[in-house]
């Protein structure tokens, strides 16, 4: 870890039994008719909130949900800690505030192995603000703070960066453990190393591709960003999916490809259609080319073929993005198969994306990856080598 920073998992027993410990976590979690529906990052927070209760610590949670900018009900974390409490089979209290003298009366009658959540903290303007005072009052009422949201540790807010200025800081195991794979596994890879980059955008995600140029062996690009790739070949992409305003940055990686040690690899069929609906008839074409009235929508079976290869042959696999429309099951063959031959492999697998990580779970095949990443934004940020504010807070000269 090049990051030199306290780890939870380094703490005794002794260290923090009775200690109030604030643990910063993702509970963002999406919500279908105001039903939670998926639990994922709330399974992804339990390792650390049970070591702390297996600490005998005094667990108080905060987290934010979706983006209100004012106190709204349908945002509440009230249904977060009924669900929270069936998943770790004890009571979790929830407090109606974050901060103030119901959150002081709350914690201040917890027994030690306590599970408290707090309100949304974005009911407060001062947490994307990254507020002191509303960072000092979260502090307020703890003697230790723990960092565990790393879905949100790209963002410089008062509950993720600003309480850490105020109280001891150490990352969660859910932080540690991303760092391990996002950074660590990038960093000192077990070769062949493959990476599979799909999306939307070359915009979104050119910056990962040059952070990964010369550090991964093979690098497969599919999705609709392949198409500003051809079309800055010299390609016709048709309707496809294209960024004119790329293709000087797109030229640029092609010829910093070549000369480097990794094999980029692009699609070399693919999946077509006129017009982009489910039930619309779709045709395979092969090479570079497509008409002038279609559009590529997947990747075609050769490439299907190509990539399987490629994660066969390897023994650790990155994957950041769909190769195809996934909202459409018709169009996203190329994506579940990639997803498909990762569960095959016997290399360690980390997905990290919030589309692709989606398409894993889908595909019911969460669990044969050996990592897939809580973050979606700080996933990629961290895949483009950037340092994630959440994380540089946790920072220290004294190790
Ligand atoms: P992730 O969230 O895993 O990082 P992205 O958000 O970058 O992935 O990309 C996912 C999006 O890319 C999906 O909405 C998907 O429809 C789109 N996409 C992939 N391939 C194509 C394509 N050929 N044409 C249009 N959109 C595409
Ligand atoms: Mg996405």
């Amino acid at each position: 870890m090049v990051l030199t920073i306290h780890s939870l998992s380094n703490m005794t027993t002794a260290e923090l039994e009775g200690k109030r410990v604030l643990v910063r976590v993702d509970f963002n979690v999406p919500l279908e008719n105001g039903r939670i529906s998926d639990d994922s990052r709330l399974e992804a927070s339990l390792p650390t909130i049970q070591f702390l209760i297996d600490s005998h610590a005094k667990v108080i949670l905060i987290s934010h949900l979706g983006q209100p900018k004012a106190p709204s009900p349908e945002l509440s974390l009230q249904p977060i800690a009924e669900r929270l409490s069936g998943l770790l089979g004890r009571p979790v209290q929830f407090v109606a505030e974050s901060v103030g003298e119901l959150v002081e009366a709350a914690v201040s009658k917890m027994a030690n192995e306590d599970v408290l959540l707090l309100e949304n903290v974005r009911f407060h303007v001062g947490e994307t603000q990254n507020d002191p005072d509303y960072s000092r009052q979260l502090a307020s009422v703890a003697d230790l703070f723990v960092q565990d949201a790393f879905g949100t540790a790209h963002r410089a807010h008062a509950s993720t960066v600003g309480v850490s200025k105020y109280l001891p800081a150490y990352a969660g195991l859910l932080i540690e453990k991303e760092i391990e794979f996002l950074d660590g596994a990038i960093k000192s890879p077990k070769r062949p190393f493959v990476a599979i980059i799909g999306g939307s955008k070359v915009s979104g995600k050119l910056g990962v591709l040059r952070h990964l140029l010369g550090k991964v062996d093979v690098m497969v690009i599919g999705g609709a960003m392949t198409y500003t790739f051809l079309k800055a070949k010299g390609h016709s992409v048709g309707k496809s999916l294209w960024e004119p305003e790329k293709i000087g940055e797109a030229l640029a990686f092609l010829a910093d490809a070549k000369s480097s040690a990794t094999k980029v690899v692009f699609p070399v069929d693919h999946v077509v259609v006129t017009e982009l609906k489910p039930d619309a008839v779709s045709m395979i074409v092969d090479g570079g080319d497509i008409a002038d009235n279609q559009m590529g929508v997947d990747v075609g079976p050769k490439t299907v073929a190509l990539i399987e290869g490629e994660i066969y042959s390897a023994a650790t696999i990155l994957w950041n993005g769909p190769l195809g429309v996934v909202e459409i099951d018709a169009f996203s063959k190329g994506t579940f198969a990639v997803a498909n031959a990762l569960a095959q492999s016997d290399a360690l697998t980390i997905v990290g994306g919030g589309d692709s990580a989606a398409a894993i779970v889908k595909a019911g095949l969460a669990g044969d990856m050996t990592h897939i990443s809580t973050g979606g934004g700080a996933a990629l940020e961290f895949l483009e080598g950037k340092t994630l504010p959440g994380i540089a807070a946790l920072e220290r000269g004294d190790v």
